[in-house]
């Protein structure tokens, strides 16, 4: 019983739980207007404040770790040189990883054709989204859906030219409360330059005070992650006793093809990138990032992640601080593989469903949107939904809103696999980037 002592045992232990627990609930414990009830109700809401406390604690220590990280990244090194190269060398990384991770998702969605029954679209799905859709307009759910759609556009989804202003936050304090990534990346990163340039002493001395904030930081990340097999347990229970499987039947060809994607992408395709790019041993890599993966998997937020993410990287995979505390709060925010690849997926199966042949040229513009907006959303739960609606009325797909209706209501699985991906795309840019700027990580 000594793996009991490990943690990775203990979070993947609380997850099984907690999705035999939200099934028993679902079977056992609804009434007939299929709402939990009584101390069912009230053990779900208790899970629920447990998974919040969970998550608060992990977004509390994102700030100061980031920055700190940062700072010492570069202010350890004493110098800039070489950063850009580092910059360019993560933009191609995440460019060419979100590229292959859409095609693939491109590739399942036309050879699967999750929408089409004998080549044309499926009437079951087309009318069970139909009906979904009236009686979701009928009980107001639909503008609580949309809502919900405004509520994660507001938390981060922009247009590109948003992406440039959002580096040179106008205030630094109102950016870091908002959790507004890439300016803190670009303020930290002018920070440790300009530190370096100060005289000795003072250099040295400030150098010293954030390197002792950062240890702290990494010290109460191991102290939040003491919590986490409750912490997923009180995120996933939930999240399984409430979601609408009633359209799962209807959907089924769709989640498996979205599912095929993902597991390519993550269990293919991007093993081989870490092999033949980074000479790196995938399988070594996976080991190292259990924590963090099963934790994006729970919270379905890469931002949430990001603490366990960055110490996943660090500690287990050695990546160093220069590297780490670069590339990976810069994935978290900009890059997203399982995200751009469910959003081609999302658009093309509507698109069959509703009848629409899109030719190549309109495919490859799918490829695109799908590049660019994955680029924008935020990484919380459910982001990716803003985007998809974005990439349906660009391409002129008509009644988007009550399509990623229905869509959400089966959302909240799915949304936890693309993180996962996500997150995992971030990590494996840290380690091969390491690898390639002399650092020697994962090697056997
Ligand atoms: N939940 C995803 C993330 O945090 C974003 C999305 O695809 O909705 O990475």
């Amino acid at each position: 019983m000594n793996f009991l002592k490990k943690a990775h045992w203990q979070i993947l232990i609380a997850l099984i739980a907690s999705l035999i627990v939200g099934i028993s609930l679902r079977e056992f414990a609804m009434d007939d207007s299929g709402k939990l009830s009584g101390a069912a109700a009230s053990f779900s809401t208790l899970c629920t404040f447990l998974g919040q406390l969970f998550l608060n604690a992990l977004k509390m220590i994102i700030v100061p770790l980031v920055v700190s990280s940062i700072i010492c990244g570069i202010g350890g090194v004493g110098k800039i040189d070489g950063f850009a190269r580092l910059g360019i060398k993560t933009i191609a990384f995440y460019a060419l990883t979100s590229s292959v991770a859409i095609l693939i998702g491109l590739t399942a969605v036309n050879v699967m054709q999750p929408g089409l029954v004998d080549g044309k679209p499926n009437e079951n799905v087309r009318s069970a989204i139909e009906n979904r859709a009236a009686e979701m307009r009928d009980s107001g759910e639909l503008d609580k859906s949309l809502a919900k759609i405004d509520t994660a556009k507001e938390g981060g989804f922009g247009p590109i030219a948003d992406i440039f202003k959002r580096m040179l936050p106008p205030n630094i304090v109102s950016a870091a409360a908002q959790g507004q990534m890439l300016g803190l990346i670009v303020f930290s990163i002018l920070f440790a330059v300009a530190m370096t340039k100060l005289d000795g002493s003072a250099s040295h001395t400030m150098l010293n005070f954030i390197q002792g904030l950062n240890d702290v930081m990494i010290t109460m990340t191991h102290w939040v992650m003491l919590a986490a097999p409750i912490g997923v347990f009180g995120l996933v229970t939930p999240t399984i006793a409430d979601a609408g499987f009633d359209l799962f039947v209807s959907l089924a060809r769709y989640i498996t093809t979205v599912a095929a994607a993902l597991g390519t992408h993550f269990f293919i395709a991007m093993p081989l990138i870490l092999l033949f790019v980074g000479r790196v041993n995938p399988l070594r890599h996976f080991r190292a990032m259990r924590d963090a993966l099963i934790t994006a998997f729970s919270t379905a937020s890469s931002s949430a992640t990001l603490p366990v993410t960055l110490d996943c990287v660090q500690q287990e995979a050695g990546v160093s601080k220069r590297v780490s505390s670069f590339t990976l709060p810069l994935g978290a925010t900009v890059n997203m593989d399982g995200t751009a690849l469910y959003e081609c997926v999302a658009v093309m199966f509507v698109a069959q469903v509703l009848g629409y042949d899109f030719s190549f040229a309109t495919q490859l513009s799918i490829v695109l949107l799908a590049l660019m907006t994955s680029i924008g959303v935020a990484g919380v739960p459910s982001a990716s939904l803003v985007a998809i609606v974005v990439i349906m009325q660009s391409v002129k797909i008509e009644g988007a809103e009550a399509a990623i209706a229905v869509l959400f209501s089966v959302d909240r699985l799915l949304d936890m696999s693309r993180t996962a991906v996500n997150v995992f795309g971030d990590s494996c840019a840290a380690v091969v980037i390491a690898k390639s700027e002399g650092e020697a990580v994962l090697t056997d």
